[in-house]
């Protein structure tokens, strides 16, 4: 059997066009235009190409975005004074400090300083506390772009064994959160985890976000499970892949997602989503 592929590029272009058309009646309503400010600290080149594409979504949208680009040695103190005068202005309604942030900056303090609603990335712990228990405000833009690609392809988790390998902050931990809200029953996999294939080969739904290339052996799969493939890694060769043995994988599974064009465009158009919900909840405040 031969999976089929999970297309995130055409579904994150619906997506797109949605919240384009949600944007134009709402400037049509006398609506103000949604407004993303971006924040990069220092010159990671995957960081920069990460904030473009972001930037260069909201153009396509019709968002205003606010670019800040800031020296490699900012300190802590300046990077919080930014977030605070941005969560002060009234024409911001979503704020992104891309990650990673250069090491004298404590990330956890800078995520949690960015006002709740205005958290588009849905880090701060609020967000995070919100998903827990089933109340989700902003929610984690990876994570719920997966659920949108599985809701497109017509997979319910409700009820399926759900195997997440990777429990990062920003993959992993919402991730399960995400499945669990949907009903799956879901196992959580990480470094310590021991007999790895085992979990992965009983999962009808795997999500794999290591950050590892072909971390997750295509044996492991069981027939017919659908593969959510989070990682984006870059090879010596300058390819991008992802921490599923995608050649042997898609051999077993059901539906796959490739790298590129899987989950890595879903999580800029979640994001848009969140700037848009953000606009939303910034009119009734
Ligand atoms: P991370 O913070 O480094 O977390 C990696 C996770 O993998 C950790 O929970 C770690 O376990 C686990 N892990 C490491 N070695 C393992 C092993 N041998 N067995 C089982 N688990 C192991 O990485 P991340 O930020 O979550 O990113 C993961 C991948 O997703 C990367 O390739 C990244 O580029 C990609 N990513 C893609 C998108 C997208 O839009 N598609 C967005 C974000 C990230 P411990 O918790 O025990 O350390």
């Amino acid at each position: 059997m031969t999976a089929q592929l999970i297309n995130g590029k055409e579904i994150s272009q619906q997506r797109l066009e949605k919240v384009a058309q949600e944007t134009a009646a709402r400037r049509a309503a006398g609506l103000r235009t949604p407004c993303l400010a971006v924040v990069l600290v220092g010159d990671d080149p995957a960081s920069a190409v990460y904030v473009r594409n972001k930037k260069l979504a909201c153009e396509k949208v019709g968002f205003k975005s606010l670019s800040y680009e800031l020296p490699a040695e900012t300190s802590q103190e300046d990077l919080l004074q930014l977030v605070d005068s941005l969560n002060a202005n009234p024409d911001v309604d979503g704020i992104l400090v891309q990650l990673p942030l250069p090491k004298q900056i404590d990330s956890q303090a800078v995520l949690e300083r960015i006002l709740p609603h205005k958290d588009v990335d849905g880090f701060h712990p609020y967000n995070v506390g919100r998903l827990v228990v089933k109340m989700p405000l902003m929610r984690p833009c990876t994570p719920k772009g997966v659920m949108t690609l599985l809701e497109a392809y017509g997979i319910n988790p409700e009820g399926k064994k759900a195997v997440v390998v990777g429990a990062s902050n920003i993959v992993g931990r919402p991730q399960m959160l995400e499945l669990l809200l949907a009903r799956a029953t879901v196992t959580i996999c990480h470094s310590k985890t021991q007999n790895l294939a085992d979990e992965v080969a009983a999962a009808d739904i795997v999500v794999a976000g290591v950050g590892i290339p072909n971390f997750v052996k295509g044996e492991w799969i069981k027939p017919g499970a659908v593969v959510i493939d989070v990682g984006i890694n870059r090879l010596d060769n300058g390819k991008l892949c992802g921490d599923v043995e995608f050649d042997v994988a898609k051999e077993r599974a059901s539906m796959v997602t490739p790298v590129p064009g899987g989950v890595g465009p879903m999580t800029i158009a979640t994001l848009l989503e969140n700037t848009l919900h953000a606009a939303e909840l910034h009119d009734k405040a």
